[in-house]
């Protein structure tokens, strides 16, 4: 804890934290310790870990990198961080990420982008580490902290990863309690860890999955040992290889990689099947549909009177709720807002909501069929490697594109997994994606270790 939180010292540059306990740290590291003397302790016993800002801590600000949370601290923990700490894990701080988990390079967050530790070879220019999760993702890859938690909506978990040449894991929709997680789309949204390897990530999802009376989405299933399934054989996995997972412009060195992850799982042993998921080109209209739908309505709470900041000066109630909400939102939250609730008004409902519901159905159906003749799909994490820091700013189009291999896992429920696979030829880490059946997180597992 106390190396960890020197380093976090010596790298405030990158921005990764929004906020250090340090003394609740150091408290938690010693309670650990006392638990360590007596020959007790749990799976997770005095690992410091960061914890996304959007994870409510109890007693300690948690601001989803929104200035519209300012000044909140929630009386009660979530569900995830209570299963961490009562492994024993000690909580170092939170860390920043987009606000409200909306963007893909941790440019909206109100506390300012994070800054990837990785560079282009020779290049001094500032990179992102992806995003929504890049506090986490950064700070993993930086050694701020042993692990990070993350959350994953639409690529959140796993775009970030693949950035920083870390392990980032989304598990099944259901499998981790959203309980104290600040909503973002309640449909998408799942709980997930970034870390340095496939078998801390499997540790780690351990203790933050599980089923909770607290969220009737979390399902009561067993959590099965997923450190156990690293040692499982890969022989005789079906892999799906789907060539829809292919955008134009989408560099050479991707199809590289990608290629060279079908090779080391048939070298495992895994059969390679080539299959298609036309509706592919879908789901990232789908999604920016839905998720901002969701959002719309999930934002709704933020009207000055609950939650942290309220503007200064106003009229009425209405122009409070109304200048409390123009100076709190950054403009990608209120984009999302304005799309949401023009999907949800009454004469576009049909034509825009429902449609896409319809859609979102139908690309489940496909993966359904899929899964029907694999055991686990292998494509790239994403259409590219780690872009410079205001790069992709002006035009949120170019930014969405980011999302394009992942979010289909979300829409689908179905868990995904980005593993470090390589690097480019700038120097920069790739990710490769396995998604998998859903509740099958151990079969990705196995995956993922053969690919490690
Ligand atoms: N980048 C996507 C978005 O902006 C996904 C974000 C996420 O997974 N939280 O919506």
């Amino acid at each position: 804890t106390q190396a960890y939180l020197a380093n976090i010292e010596k790298a405030k540059a990158l921005n990764a934290f929004i906020t250090v306990t340090p003394d609740k740290a150091r408290e938690m590291a010693k309670a650990s310790d006392a638990r360590l003397a007596k020959g007790e302790g749990g799976p997770l016993e005095g690992v410091p870990l960061g914890i996304k800002d959007l994870f409510c801590t109890e007693g300690a600000p948690t601001t989803a990198g929104s200035r519209i949370l300012d000044g909140f601290r929630p009386p009660y923990e979530s569900s995830v961080t209570a299963n961490l700490w009562r492994d024993g894990a000690v909580m170092l701080g939170k860390l920043n990420m987009d606000e409200f988990a909306m963007g893909s390079s941790n440019e909206t967050s109100y506390y300012g982008p994070v800054v990837n530790p990785w560079r282009k070879k020779g290049g001094n220019s500032d990179l992102t580490p992806g995003g929504s999760s890049g506090g986490s993702s950064a700070a993993v890859a930086a050694r701020l902290c042993a692990a990070a938690t993350a959350t994953d909506t639409g690529g959140s978990i796993r775009q970030p990863a693949s950035l920083t040449g870390t392990v980032g894991v989304k598990p099944t929709y259901g499998r981790c309690s959203r309980w104290g997680i600040v909503a973002f789309a309640s449909s998408l949204d799942q709980a997930g860890p970034i870390a340095r390897d496939v078998r801390d990530a499997a540790i780690m999802l351990r203790s933050m999955a599980g089923c909770d009376p607290k969220d009737s989405t979390a399902v009561d299933r067993p959590v099965p040992d997923y450190e156990a399934a690293l040692a499982r054989s890969p022989k005789g996995l079906r892999i799906g290889v789907p060539k829809e997972y292919r955008v134009e412009g989408m560099p050479e060195e991707i199809e590289r990689i990608w290629a060279q992850g079908v090779d080391w799982l048939k070298d495992a042993g895994c059969e390679i099947v080539e299959i298609s998921l036309p509706l592919t080109k879908y789901a990232l209209p789908v999604y920016y549909i839905v998720a901002p739908a969701e959002a719309s309505s999930n934002l709704a709470r933020y009207d000055g009177v609950r939650y942290g900041f309220r503007a200064k000066e106003y009229k009425d109630l209405l122009s409070m709720y109304e200048e409390t909400r123009a100076q709190g939102f950054g403009d990608e939250v209120k984009r999302r807002i304005l799309i949401g609730t023009y999907v949800l008004s009454a004469g576009y409902y049909d034509a825009y909501y429902l449609r896409a519901q319809k859609v979102r159905k139908r690309i489940f159906d496909e993966f359904v069929e899929a899964f029907g003749r694999v055991d686990l799909i292998l494509t790239p994490s994403t259409p590219s490697a780690a872009f410079a820091l205001g790069e992709k700013t002006a035009d949120p189009v170019q930014m969405y594109l980011n999302d394009v291999f992942t979010v289909t896992a979300n829409l689908a429920g179905l868990p995904g997994a980005s593993v470090p696979a390589g690097l480019d030829r700038d120097g920069l880490p790739l990710g490769l994606q396995l998604l998998a059946r859903p509740f099958d997180e151990e079969t990705m597992f196995t995956g993922m270790a053969a690919l490690e």
